[in-house]
């Protein structure tokens, strides 16, 4: 490879350059090109002189009439043009050895379709051999991908030799005389070379493609695709697809350049309009590059249908749109994304290698190994980068896909838990239970549960044996706005002994209750933060409506059943209750007992001190009878200043026992009025039980009412037994 390399983008930018920077001052041409007595290379291209048959009709003879119309070849205008002209050049070579030589002639461009070299012999122009890319590669008599000629010199004689050359597409010629040895050796190097950046492209096509089979992502088809052309195309300017690949099928070598631009334009934006999702971050420009994709995959079939020329000027059509859509995608995406940044990365390390080697070119700094391949390094770097980054994408969405997945089953698991939750009707086993699925979902060993009530922090359960909260708990009201973690705050600040690595407490706060759930982990494995993010404001939004339900719950269940006032049950669930009582006792064969309890003289209270110590001291008889009665049975309110008791399991003795209890708990502790004296109430009971007979609730009710009307017939504040 040589400086001179004409990829496309190298032409773009050396005209970009060539704005910026004064065009070198070229040497002095001189007629004879002198050959030292030992060298290895010499470049002669500054000392050439070109004769451009613009039409291509000047016959062989002519050219050596013409030799005066030959001109140094910068002088001459041939850059840009395709019109189908013969270029002659003039090659005057002096031997300066005093021996026969032979010596190499090397054509740096590789894919010239025709090129002849001429020698002149009894002054006529004598054809040594014809070449080029029209011809099958075997006729070559050096088969070599730049086109090399063996030049026999005589000692210290001048012979001149031209090259009639036919071009299909732009005209170059960077020709150097070559010592046969040190080209051999030359060779050698360029060979290594080429081998490790062929080598690497191919392994990271064959390394790309498995990715595209187990992955199944367009992306990496796309990219693949444009690796296959670039490094196809980088084959054919190096002179070694025609040399292996297509050298006996002329037609297709000299189409392939046109082909293979097209061809790497178009899946180099397919692959960055996917891997940068320029349908989302940059629409105007997507769909241009849809356009562009679309028109340049037509366009593919141009260079078989076409003339070569109009091929190859549709190919860098294509080619300098590429580049300006390349700068516009750049410009755009900037560094904002991840992929962007691979992006810029990749194509401005191409672009350094370019200008390297153009830089290198027109000597401004030294041509080293690395300034001279620059261009193919910045190949290399582009495919690397490019396939980093895809690979660094693919990680992200695979990443991305499994967040998403355990996202849905965290929240199958926060629903199936609340489904749970919503069943439990208790205040403890609620938090007992939310406590558990917290753990289990986030995979914390252990936690508890605080509450605040009557301005003291309490335990309500744990599920480490080893916590115990000192009294009093200080917990900062801090702690209550927010879920901390570890790096908020010390945990042991709970009481928690063990080293703990990873922890969260979680306020629950709702209009009738304050607490807070602690869990933590004695090893790292912290939640990530995704899976937090859901979890735990889910989790507290969910169990602050299943408290607040609870607790609507639980006061509604309490009117529903107990008396207002008393709170004693209400004759509704008491007649229930009883019932209930009764029809399981009757079946275990055990006695029950009924006391009707009436308060004596009851209205003179209301008319002496008023309605609202009446009902004070009503609340106090219904929780005396409870104190006594509570625990054995049921109490309710029957109506008025009358009470109901049910005694499961419970004889006439030990009812008479009970009710003489109650009379007397009266006898020795008055209701203590406002003003703070005693006012002595006294109660009459009458009592029936279904120790001898079965009876019925009502039946018990109506004799236990006919025992109490006895009791106030006997003077009242006594028990009477319904015989
Ligand atoms: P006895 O010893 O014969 O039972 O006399 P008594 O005054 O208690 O009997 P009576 O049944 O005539 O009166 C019951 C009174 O209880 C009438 C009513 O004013 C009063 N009372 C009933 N329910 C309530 C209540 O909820 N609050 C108040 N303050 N008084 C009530
Ligand atoms: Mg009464
Ligand atoms: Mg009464």
């Amino acid at each position: 490879m040589k400086v001179t390399s004409h990829n496309f983008l190298i032409l773009f930018f050396f005209f970009l350059v060539l704005f910026l920077t004064a065009p070198p001052s070229t040497s002095a041409s001189t007629n004879h090109i002198v050959l030292p007595k030992e060298f290895a290379e010499l470049s002669v291209t500054n000392q050439l002189e070109i004769y451009i048959d613009k039409n291509s009709n000047i016959s062989n003879d002519e050219i050596l009439s013409n030799r005066e119309n030959f001109l140094p070849l910068q002088e001459a205008n041939v850059s840009g043009d395709l019109s189908d002209v013969t270029y002659w050049i003039k090659l005057p070579l002096v031997n300066s050895a005093t021996f026969d030589r032979e010596v190499l002639l090397e054509l740096k461009k590789p894919h010239l379709s025709s090129v002849e070299l001429y020698s002149v012999k009894n002054d006529a122009l004598h054809l040594e051999e014809t070449i080029g890319y029209r011809y099958p590669f075997k006729v070559r008599m050096i088969e070599h991908r730049n086109m090399v000629f063996p030049l026999q010199l005589l000692p210290e004689q001048t012979e001149i030799f031209y090259l009639k050359i036919k071009t299909d597409s732009f005209f170059q010629a960077p020709i150097s005389i070559w010592e046969p040895i040190a080209f051999a050796s030359a060779n050698y190097t360029a060979q290594t070379f080429f081998g490790l950046f062929y080598g690497i492209m191919i392994a990271m096509i064959i390394y790309n493609s498995f990715l595209f089979l187990s992955l199944k992502e367009k992306t990496y088809l796309y990219y693949i695709l444009f690796i296959v052309g670039f490094t196809v195309l980088q084959f054919i300017w190096d002179g070694f697809a025609f040399q292996w690949l297509w050298g006996d099928f002329p037609w297709f070598a000299l189409r392939s350049n046109s082909f293979f631009i097209i061809w790497s334009s178009l899946f180099s934006l397919q692959f960055a309009n996917h891997f940068l999702q320029l349908k989302n971050c940059a629409p105007i420009l997507h769909k241009l590059t849809n356009v562009f994709i679309v028109t340049s995959s037509l366009l593919l079939a141009m260079p078989f249908i076409l003339s070569i020329k109009t091929a190859t000027m549709i190919s860098m059509l294509v080619a300098s749109l590429f580049i300006i859509l390349i700068i516009a995608i750049a410009l755009k995406v900037r560094l904002y994304t991840r992929e962007a940044k691979f992006f810029i990365i990749a194509w401005s390390l191409l672009l350094i290698g370019v200008i390297l080697n153009l830089l290198a070119g027109y000597k401004l700094i030294p041509l080293t190994p690395l300034s001279l391949y620059a261009p193919k390094i910045g190949a290399l770097v582009v495919v690397l980068v490019l396939s980093l980054g895809l690979a660094d994408r693919i990680k992200r969405i695979t990443l991305e896909k499994e967040q998403e997945s355990r996202k849905y089953y965290i929240q199958t698991l926060l629903q199936s838990s609340f489904n749970q939750l919503a069943k439990v009707n208790t205040w403890d086993s609620l938090v007992k239970c939310a406590l558990e699925s917290l753990i289990s979902m986030t995979k914390y060993e252990k936690g508890f549960y605080l509450t605040y009530e009557n301005e003291r922090w309490e335990l309500i359960t744990k599920t480490d044996e080893q916590i115990t909260i000192n009294q009093p708990i200080s917990i900062h009201e801090k702690f209550l706005e927010k879920t901390l973690t570890i790096k908020d705050i010390d945990p042991t600040i709970f009481g928690i002994q063990s080293k703990s690595q990873s922890f969260f407490s979680i306020p629950i706060l709702t209009a009738q209750h304050t607490g807070m759930f602690v869990i933590y982990s004695e090893e790292k494995n912290e939640l990530p933060t995704f899976e937090a993010n859901i979890i735990i404001p889910t989790f507290t939004e969910q169990l602050t409506l299943l408290i607040n339900n609870l607790f609507n719950y639980q006061s509604l269940k309490e009117s529903a059943m107990y008396d207002h006032l008393t709170r004693v049950c209400n004759r509704k669930y008491f007649m229930e209750e009883a019932t209930e009582i009764l029809s399981q006792t009757a079946k275990s064969n055990h006695p029950s007992s009924l006391l009707l309890i009436d308060i004596d003289h009851f209205k003179r209270v209301n008319d002496t001190y008023g309605h609202t110590v009446g009902d004070q001291a009503l609340t106090f008889v219904a929780q005396k009878i409870s104190t006594v009665c509570n625990e054995k049975g049921i109490v309710g309110r029957f109506g008025g200043e009358e009470f109901i008791v049910i005694l499961p399991n419970t004889t006439y003795t030990q009812a008479s026992l009970i009710a003489n209890k109650l009379i007397e708990a009266h006898h020795f502790h008055p209701f203590i009025l406002n003003s703070g004296k005693p006012l002595w109430l006294t109660i009459s009971i009458g009592v029936c039980s279904n120790q001898q007979k079965n009876l019925s609730l009502q039946e018990m009710i109506q004799y236990a009412d006919e025992a109490l009307y006895q009791a106030k017939e006997k003077g009242r504040d006594q028990v009477v037994l319904y015989s």
